[in-house]
């Protein structure tokens, strides 16, 4: 079957225990888990033990066919066969969102989970170890990128665990980790415009903050800007979000743009 779906199965009881005790570190389970990715049910066998309720989100309907029958008995047990991308997870309610990743669509996953509003109250991922590293790095960090201050602006993200290639059915081709993000409230009003203007101070990594905000915003106003000759890497969210405040009235009038 392989790589269909990027449909690599955990066959360690130990590592998948230890991604369901961090979905839900109490004796009490939670109400509810929506999983993503069930596969054949590894992570959700060991999930059940930790919540009232699973949702599961499935794409591949031989797995949901396998699933069904395998959790017959399981009243518990919700599978849904859909594609992750087109849920609002926002309609499942309060819930904690764990998966073992299809790891092509991380980013995409991350993009529905942050769309979902204030719905979810913690996430436990298994990814590539790198997106891992990315998505909980610190500003100067090698790592420290659009994706890290994406993840920020509404969660607090922690690396929990390695996981080797060994343990995986068929094994991927990279490392894995584990992290666990908590849901914060975004310290600006407008998400989408302070997106929006984050991802143009990354767009060239090795440009400077100038260089990269020449294109939309007055030349006088960037070249006001203390950090200026610094790159978007060595900023903080709260640093990033003080000049995109400074620069909403200085915005390039689109079609003097497209004259230059
Ligand atoms: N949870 C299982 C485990 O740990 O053994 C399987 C994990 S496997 C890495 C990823 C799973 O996500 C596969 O079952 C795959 O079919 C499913 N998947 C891939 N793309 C999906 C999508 N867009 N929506 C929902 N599920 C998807």
């Amino acid at each position: 079957m392989g790589r269909r779906f990027g449909q690599h199965f955990l066959a360690s009881p130990s590592i998948l225990e230890r991604i369901a005790v961090a979905a839900n570190p109490a004796e009490e389970p939670v109400d509810l888990i929506v999983e993503i990715g069930p596969g054949k049910g590894a992570l959700t066998e060991h999930l059940l033990k930790r919540a009232q309720r699973i949702v599961a989100i499935e794409i591949d309907p031989v797995m949901v066919h396998y699933l069904a029958h395998r959790f017959r008995e399981q009243p518990r047990l919700t599978v849904l066969n859909q594609d992750v991308l087109k849920v609002d997870l926002g309609t499942f309610g309060p819930c904690t969102v764990v998966g073992n990743l299809p790891y092509y669509i991380t980013s995409p996953i991350l993009d529905r989970v942050f769309a979902s509003g204030d719905s979810w109250n913690s996430a436990v991922f298994l990814v590539q170890k790198e997106v891992a590293e990315r998505v909980a790095a610190a500003p100067g960090s090698r790592d420290y990128g659009y994706l890290s201050v994406q993840t920020q602006l509404f969660a607090k993200p922690e690396v929990l665990f390695q996981v080797s290639k060994t343990a995986f059915r068929p094994p991927p081709k990279v490392e894995s980790a584990v992290f666990r993000l908590t849901p914060r409230t975004p310290p600006v009003s407008e998400v989408k415009s302070f997106l929006d203007f984050a991802s143009a101070c990354f767009r060239h990594k090795r440009k400077t903050l100038r260089n990269n905000l020449l294109e939309r915003y007055e030349k006088t106003a960037v070249d006001a800007l203390p950090e200026a000759s610094t790159r978007a890497e060595q900023l903080s969210i709260e640093q990033l979000a003080n000049i995109w405040r400074s620069l909403s009235n200085h915005h390039i009038a689109t079609s003097h743009r497209d004259h230059e």
